[in-house]
């Protein structure tokens, strides 16, 4: 039975006596107490209701009574830890002599009354009662409030709200104990750094509401992964950290890494969706790989990168390499920084020529870096630094300006007809300024929009929100084209390509390299330039190194092509003296 609160206040008395007239008159005495009356005929019945009843404010107890009479009771009342507090009155008939006052008193009795009872008596001497046991109650009950707002208070710090799993802070502190434990008993434990792979495009498309909900599904789908001694924590966003102890297995280690793997990979039901994901893990194992227990967070998350860069849907395990590439990392960026101001960023322009006739018709610009103490810096290496540390905005605007203004200087001195094509990293579309950047830039230096184009990678296609749209969209109407750079190496389809205002198409370097080797390879580019022209669009093909290649591209209609065969990336003069030839 549920006990309301209402219940629980109520206090009850208990009156026990073997005469059911006695009972019936102490009751009727009692009408205007407070309180629920109970009887018990019997000392069995009385003790069985007062181990079973938690309200008893008192007892009124017959000292006269066959088989067990009250001293018995009340000696077996005081006996136990859960009834030895409740106070007695003894109701007896016994005239009121010394010994029977010290017996009642030695089994822990509280009073006495005598019969006849006096009415004014017995209730005054209750109503006391009552009162104290009120008083009482209520000290326990802010005791017990206390009590359980503190718990909850303690659990809210060191629990994620969403999916009630330990936070950030209590990891830490159960990593420490994970440490001192491997430490005394000399074993090792495994740090596991999970992290979803698209949860954010999730979010982004489904909204937060859905996203929350596949957040809580997987972490009690990794909840049941886990076992007594281990810790599965949120870390934050969509990463959460597992630590195993007792991994003296590494293969039964690798098997629990793969079930994580496959408990996130299966669909997620949340309707009308069915949603796939699947998780990167990168691992790090105390002492084996780290004596250093604050780096282990550090190491396993670099590892995790690395699952990441592997394909995503995998593992990793931290090595020294992936230790010494992060270090080589930090170092970059901080020279990267500095870059722009310490003027040792340059653009390169490789010529694009058209296939029909071998003339040159444009350039790509691509960005390189100098630096004293690194020297020269592949973009493949910066740019996604530079992006993930913002300064692609800076970068990728100055890029854009520099291009520009150097391609309108070739113009004129050449008298050319020449377009520029320049590299933009997603994140730029998604500063709701690049826009104004482009037009400003276009603008300022005069240049007709119609000879530039901006390079966008696939995985910008397959972003279908309204400001990446409207962004796209605007710099179109300004006159600029757009093309999909290295297609055939994402995930998209020509499909996208039909519901984004692109016009032109680069087939990746990759499949331009299996000409004519690849029988696949061959195929693909055919198909690509073919359907391609069904979306009445154009196709530069990339990374044209060989005769043959170019024979190829020929035949099958390539629009434009590009490559080593006809040019490296040239410094400006260098471009210049290339196209007056
Ligand atoms: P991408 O846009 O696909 O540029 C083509 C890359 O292929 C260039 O590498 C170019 O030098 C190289 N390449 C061209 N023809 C050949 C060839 O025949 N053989 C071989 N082996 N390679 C060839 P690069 O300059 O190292 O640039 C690498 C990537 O860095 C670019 O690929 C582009 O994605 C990125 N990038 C370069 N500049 C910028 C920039 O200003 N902004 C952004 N966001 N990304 C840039
Ligand atoms: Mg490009
Ligand atoms: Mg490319």
């Amino acid at each position: 039975m549920v006990q309301t609160e209402r219940d629980e206040q109520r206090p009850a008395i208990l009156v026990v006596d073997d005469i059911a007239a006695n009972r019936y008159a102490i009751k009727r005495l009692l009408t205007y107490i407070d309180a629920d009356i109970i009887e018990a005929e019997s000392g069995h019945e009385a003790l069985a209701l007062t181990l079973r009843n938690h309200n008893l404010a008192m007892i009124l107890l017959d000292v006269q009574m066959p088989i067990m009479d009250g001293y018995e009771v009340a000696e077996m009342l005081r006996a136990e830890r859960q009834t030895k507090h409740i106070p007695i009155i003894f109701i007896t008939a016994v005239h009121r002599d010394e010994s029977h006052v010290l017996k009642g008193y030695t089994s822990g009795a509280i009073d006495y009354i005598t019969k006849p009872v006096q009415p004014e008596i017995l209730v005054a001497k209750i109503s006391l009662f009552m009162e104290l046991w009120r008083l009482r109650y209520g000290l326990e009950r802010e005791v017990r409030a206390r009590i359980n707002l503190e718990d909850k208070n303690r659990y809210m710090a060191d629990h994620d709200l969403l999916t009630d799993l330990p936070n950030r802070r209590r990891l830490f502190q159960e990593i420490e104990r994970a440490t001192s434990r491997a430490d005394r008993e000399k074993k090792e434990f495994a740090l596991l750094f999970i992290d979803l792979d698209g949860f954010k495009s999730i979010n982004d498309s489904l909204g937060h509401k859905t996203g929350d909900q596949v957040l809580i599904t997987i972490a009690h789908r990794l909840e049941r992964l886990i076992r007594k001694s281990d810790t599965l924590a949120r870390f934050g966003g969509d990463e959460f950290v597992m630590l195993l102890t007792d991994i003296d297995d590494s293969n039964q280690l690798t098997g629990r890494i793969e079930k994580i793997l496959s408990a996130v990979k299966k669909t997620i039901n949340i309707e009308p969706e069915e949603i796939e994901l699947s998780a990167s893990i990168g691992i790090c194992i105390y002492p084996d790989q780290i004596d250093d227990p604050a780096k282990l967070l550090d190491y396993s998350d670099i590892a995790m990168y690395k699952a990441k860069q592997a394909g995503k849907n995998t593992f990793r395990f931290f090595s020294e390499e992936m230790d010494a590439a992060a270090h080589k990392r930090i170092h970059v960026e901080k020279h990267l920084r500095h870059a722009m101001e310490n003027n040792e960023l340059t653009v390169h322009y490789q010529p694009v020529v058209k296939v029909a006739n071998g003339d040159p018709v444009g350039v790509e610009a691509l960005l390189r870096w100098n630096n004293p103490e690194l020297g020269s810096v592949p973009p493949d290496y910066f740019i996604p630094i530079a992006e993930s540390t913002g300064l692609i905005h800076s970068i990728g605007a100055w890029v854009f300006e520099e291009s520009i203004t150097q391609l309108a200087v070739v113009k004129n001195e050449l008298d050319l007809k020449l377009t520029v094509a320049v590299n933009a990293s997603t994140l730029q579309f998604k500063n709701s300024i690049w826009h104004q950047i482009v037009r400003d830039a276009i603008m300022k230096k005069r240049i007709d929009a119609k000879d530039l184009e901006i390079e966008i990678t696939e995985s910008l296609l397959l972003d279908d929100s309204k400001e990446m749209t409207h962004q796209l969209l605007v710099i179109k109407e300004l006159g600029v084209s757009l093309s999909v750079d290295d297609f055939g190496t994402g995930y998209s389809s020509l499909s996208y390509l039909k519901r984004c205002p692109v016009q032109t198409v680069k087939i990746d370097r990759s499949f331009i390299m299996g000409i004519p080797n690849s029988k696949e390879d061959m195929v693909l580019v055919r198909a690509i330039i073919a359907m391609a022209h069904g979306l009445e669009m154009e196709v530069i093909a990339e990374g044209i190194e060989t005769e043959e290649q170019w024979e190829f591209l020929k035949k099958e209609n390539c629009d434009f092509a590009q490559g080593y065969y006809f040019s490296k990336p040239l410094p400006i003069d260098s471009l210049k003296s290339w196209l007056r030839k």
